[in-house]
């Protein structure tokens, strides 16, 4: 089964409204693969959310990069599932790993909040990786494995979902994984879910690489066949991101 190239990009904690709006003009005047070859995610913070929504391209979408775990309420700073739905906000990133180690979120917790913000209609870019540490201890897919599996057993329809597979290491270091290293956890995830969840899922799942993606490396991780598209952090703020885009062909 043919699986579109996905690329996303988390402009994590940056910007003011002049800067956000030079990248969409970027992003606007980019000659890029059509949206039939390749989906076009970007995710600003929420305070940008609407703004980008209303001048970005109608072929990219805008993703969260991130919401609370259940229904809103009484919980201070927190922006809910069903708030991202009603501003027409159509994905989020759950389960990066600078909330994981940051702020504390457990496999369980990521989890919970995939279920949630799937219920409510969003669709996800469930994030997975192993530090530094647990990749030389020789861990890395026990961790990639228990952080997958967390999240598989809460997911009922996979379409809506988008796996990346994010080495921490690799992640704002400029220390891109090979391409080797970065197909060999892959092709272990599509057997995970091949194995844990059906065939069909793990043949229509993308599963993209997410740590150092820049413009001149994106080629050569685009060519792995389990290499299904990007999650970019840095170079999504630069107009390098386009020729990241351009990788889906
Ligand atoms: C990320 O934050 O998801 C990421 C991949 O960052 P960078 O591309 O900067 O390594």
């Amino acid at each position: 089964m043919a699986r579109k190239f996905f690329v996303g990009g988390n402009w994590k904690c940056n910007g003011t409204v002049e800067e956000v709006k030079k990248i969409v003009t970027v992003l606007n005047e980019a000659e890029v693969p059509p949206e039939e070859v390749v989906d076009v995610v970007v995710s600003p913070p929420f305070v940008f959310l609407s703004l980008v929504k209303s001048l970005l391209r109608s072929d990219f979408q805008v993703a969260a990069q991130n919401c609370w775990v259940r229904k809103g309420g009484a919980f201070t700073g927190e922006v809910s599932a069903e708030m991202l739905v009603n501003l027409g906000i159509p994905w989020v990133i759950l389960g990066h790993s600078e909330r994981r180690l940051l702020l504390g979120e457990t496999n369980e917790f990521v989890g919970d909040k995939v279920a949630n913000a799937l219920s409510q209609g969003l669709k996800v870019i469930a994030c997975v990786g192993e530090t530094l540490e647990q990749r030389e201890s020789g861990s890395t897919m026990d961790i990639v494995a228990a952080q997958t599996k967390a999240i598989a057993g809460r997911i009922l329809d996979w379409n809506n979902v988008v796996l990346a597979y994010e080495p921490v290491w690799a992640i704002g270091t400029g220390k891109v994984a090979t391409p080797t290293q970065a197909r060999e956890v892959h092709t272990a995830l599509r057997k995970l879910l091949h194995d844990n969840v059906s065939p069909e899922v793990a043949a229509s799942t993308r599963i993209i690489y997410g740590g150092s993606v820049n413009g001149a490396n994106c080629k050569e991780l685009a060519a792995q066949p389990d290499v299904d598209g990007f999650l970019v952090g840095g170079a999504s703020l630069k107009p390098e991101f386009v020729d990241i885009i351009k990788s889906a062909t």
